[in-house]
């Protein structure tokens, strides 16, 4: 017996960049997994069964690199530079936060990401085992990382991740693993990337850090360690378990080497990039030269969504205006970097594909809405006509997480007016206390 059968549902498969539609197919799940994709199942064959009548089933869409907790700054801090985004208000606020905060402001971001069709997540914060708890308990999928800055406590910020990679990595049925998460080479010294690299590599787990934002970075690494923030992470040993890098914006050609020499994923987060006007990959040169793109929304604060079609979609267009070239990142590549690619990135390697054996993530799109129809081509659709407010299910690891519009294991109402209550509180600003210093970089330096 299957427990769960989708029946009569459009699926989307993408296989080398190239999407295919199977109409009117059924899929049957058992446990976890996906353990059959064919036409006309025989619903006495499962416990439980879904309508998918007029909807398209998609891989669950994988977010490369968030903050997810940072939903509550969502609109504290528009159109400024990214020196005073960080100094003047994110790393200030960011000291009003309590874990019970971050547990809050997680569910807010988990809410939604299920609601726009994303099953898994890449994050990196700070009171992770709040977002943990969170994750958890929400049935959501999550890669997380402890964010680590250098300072007086250094040795205390790696005990404290390494403490909680060993209670949490594997965690809930394997839906939650833990990667270790220096910030950024411009708030860590070299010696300290150098010891979260040797703790990566001693508990078996990758890296996610945040490389080469602006031009400017780019310029103060070269001042300071003669080398760029990607030589930088790669001579520190970061290179030498799984990793992540996200933007990545700036960058030379020996860089794409180094990154794809060594199979560093980059996760792209288009919408913040542009935002905050700091510059955006070369994704065509890095995809061209083997190294794994993937797309992220980055923190609300600076994204405002979490919606990762949105990011792909934007990216796609940027790729095609810079490039002068309408056929780059045609539409099932630019799905599969928020779908297959981040399922490499993540380095999790049965999610990311509607394939039988796969990790049942999905999520069911409606396809009958005024700005779909006419349905001459499901993925152009999806990828640039459809809203959040399509996806009308989804299920992760087997589960059903959203079910018409309905979140089934988050209290949404309760989660907004935990948030609303603590919005006053959190956003008192006091520039005295940070996070971290974000260094005074001039462009051209
Ligand atoms: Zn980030």
């Amino acid at each position: 017996m299957y427990d769960l059968l989708i029946q009569r549902v459009d699926v989307l498969q993408i296989a080398n960049g190239t999407p295919t539609i199977l109409p009117q197919h059924d899929i049957a799940i058992t446990g976890q997994r996906i353990v059959a994709i064919a036409p006309a199942i025989s619903p006495g064959l499962a416990h439980e069964t879904l309508d998918g009548a007029g909807q398209l089933a998609i891989p669950g869409l994988i977010n490369s690199h968030a903050h997810i907790a940072m939903s509550l700054f969502r609109g504290v801090a528009e159109d400024v530079p990214i020196e005073e985004w960080f100094n003047g208000f994110i790393w200030p606020l960011e000291t009003n936060l309590t874990p019970e905060d971050v547990y809050w402001g997680a569910l807010l971001g988990i809410a939604e990401m299920i609601e726009a069709g994303v099953t898994c997540v890449a994050d990196h914060y700070f009171a992770a085992d709040a977002i943990a708890q969170a994750v958890q308990e929400s049935g959501m999928r999550a890669l997380l990382a402890w964010t680590l800055f250098s300072g007086a406590d250094e040795h205390d910020q790696l005990a404290r991740a390494r403490q909680f990679t060993e209670q949490w990595h594997g965690a809930a049925g394997d839906r939650i693993r833990v990667w270790m998460g220096p910030h950024a080479p411009y708030t860590c010294t070299p010696s300290f990337l150098r010891r979260v690299g040797q703790t990566a590599r001693e508990l078996g787990v990758g890296i996610h850090i945040h490389l080469a934002e602006t031009a400017a970075q780019v310029a103060q690494s070269m001042a300071a360690h003669g080398q760029s923030p990607v030589q930088l992470a790669r001579d520190t040993g970061l290179f030498e378990v799984p990793a992540i890098a996200a933007h990545v914006a700036h960058v030379s050609s020996d860089d794409i080497a180094t990154l794809a020499a060594h199979g560093v994923a980059v996760a792209v987060t288009p919408k913040t990039e542009m935002k905050l006007g700091i510059g955006v990959a070369p994704v065509t040169a890095m995809r061209a030269a083997g190294v794994t793109v993937a797309i992220g929304s980055d923190g609300a604060a600076s994204n405002n969504t979490y919606d990762v079609l949105e990011s792909a979609r934007l990216l796609a267009l940027l790729e095609k205006l810079r490039n002068s070239d309408a056929r780059v990142l045609p539409i099932g590549a630019t799905l599969e970097l928020a779908t297959a690619a981040g399922a490499r990135a993540l380095r999790w390697d049965d999610i990311g594909g509607l394939q039988v054996g796969a990790r049942a993530d999905l999520a069911l799109v409606q396809c009958a809405t005024a700005h779909t129809q006419p349905l001459h081509d499901p993925a152009a659709a999806l990828l640039y006509s459809s809203q959040p407010a399509d996806v009308s299910t989804v299920i992760i690891d087997g589960r059903i997480v959203m079910r018409d519009r309905v979140l089934l294991t988050i209290d949404k109402p309760r989660v907004l007016r935990e948030v609303a209550a603590r919005i006053e509180r959190l956003t008192q600003r006091q520039t005295t206390q940070r996070m971290a210093v974000y260094p005074e970089l001039a462009a051209g330096e």
